[in-house]
């Protein structure tokens, strides 16, 4: 049997092939973003608690009310903003699905999408199998700006949508509040949505801030807003997400849910509420603590010839791969994991097949790893010398 025309150009993502290769040889794995910690352990008793007191049935296909009032909850706390928890907030099954569900529900085969490249994999998979045509803006190293020019020509009479990652995977890059105008701008001209990804929103470092575009003036009426429980609280394999926003935007995306996995998993739901509530000492700690995570692994990069550019938010670094660098990103992955011992992914996967070329000398390592990793990591890129 021969498969659809929509998977047939998938291959296995970029992050499955390093894993993999990263057990094989055992290497220390920095290439796929998850922590190898867990989060708090009172959000784990609270999902114990769940399952215990029996919450274990099909939750309510929008989103359990406890995790959708907290969201909205957040969203006032961090943002200023206000939102209804019944009908602004709809609960999925991580920010992928939710990513996948907005696309399925706002678009037509045929539209356009606005995408920055380099992308998070699955904003391009979800477009294709949705028929959307993906138009492409580049974020130039070593500040991550883009083209204002590029920018207003991807937007076309077919414009449905732009999608904004901030803080962005793989570059660290925040947008910055005159970047979300014109973007705002340019999709207000279209009527396009702006979907806004926003997963690594408690991962940005001072002096930087995290600017959620709804908040920016004029774009709220426009823009949904997308994160997740996995980054925040270190639990990616729950797989909570919720997208908030304009009622219409919102249901159109929940709409797309209820077929793609009806409900999501509620005893993960009563804890990811119960996380959204943390003290802002949690907040505060986490970013510390990550920030001394970029520090070290940055510098032990430099250390070892590398040339890091330092991330304004997430858990991600890209280097220059310097005097390391192979023919192509994948050779250098490919060598760094099987011969220094230190598994990283090459951002080409994050690159239309047209600007693939513009990624051939970088890699991008996770910090999303316990000190001691870190340490055995930097011990390994120390045999490179400088
Ligand atoms: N967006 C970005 C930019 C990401 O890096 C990730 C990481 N997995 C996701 C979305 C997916 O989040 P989730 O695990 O909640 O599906
Ligand atoms: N977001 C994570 C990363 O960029 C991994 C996501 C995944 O494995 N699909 O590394």
């Amino acid at each position: 049997m021969s498969e659809s025309a929509r998977v047939a150009g998938f291959g296995t993502t970029v992050f499955s092939e390093f894993s993999a290769l990263a057990r094989q040889v055992s290497a220390v794995n920095l290439g796929q973003g998850f922590p190898d910690f867990d989060g708090p352990l009172e959000i784990k008793q609270a999902a114990i608690d769940a399952i215990n007191g029996g919450v274990n049935q099909y939750a309510i296909t929008h989103g359990a009310a406890s995790l959708r009032q907290a969201v909205a909850q957040h969203a006032e706390r961090f943002y200023g903003q206000k939102v209804d928890p019944e009908t602004e907030v709809s609960v999925a099954s991580g920010a992928t699905e939710v990513i996948f569900d907005a696309i399925m529900g706002l678009t037509n085969p045929g539209d356009e999408i606005v995408i920055f490249e380099p992308f998070y994999d699955s904003y391009v998979a979800s477009a294709e199998m949705a028929g959307a045509r993906c138009r492409y803006v580049r974020l130039n190293a070593p500040d991550w700006s883009f083209d204002e020019g590029e920018l207003a020509a991807a937007f076309t009479e077919k414009t449905r949508l732009v999608i904004v990652n901030t803080p962005h995977n793989p570059t660290g890059k925040c947008f910055t509040r005159d970047e979300l105008q014109l973007i705002g701008k340019l999709a207000a001209a279209r009527g396009a949505v702006i979907l806004s990804d926003e997963v690594y929103e408690h991962l940005v470092y001072a002096p930087n801030r995290h600017l959620r575009p709804a908040t920016v003036p004029g774009l709220a009426e426009r823009t949904l807003t997308v994160s997740s429980g996995g980054k925040s609280f270190s639990f990616t394999g729950w797989k909570i997400g919720w997208a908030l926003g304009p009622r219409a935007l919102v249901r159109a995306t929940q709409k797309a849910h209820q077929f793609v996995t009806f409900a999501t998993a509620s005893p993960f739901q009563e804890a990811i509420a119960r996380a959204l509530q943390l003290p802002d000492t949690y907040f505060e700690g986490f970013e510390r603590d990550y920030r001394h995570k970029r520090d070290f692994l940055s510098a032990a990069l430099k250390a070892a010839g590398f040339e890091p550019f330092t991330p304004q938010g997430t858990y991600f670094v890209i280097a220059d791969a310097g005097r390391h660098a192979r023919a192509d990103d994948f050779e250098t992955c490919r060598w760094l994991t099987r011969e220094v011992g230190v598994a990283a992914i090459p951002p080409s996967a994050f690159y239309s097949a047209e600007h693939k070329a513009d990624a051939k000398r970088f890699i991008r390592f996770a910090f999303c790893k316990t000190d001691a990793t870190l340490a055995t990591a930097a011990k390994r890129l120390a045999s490179l010398g400088r």
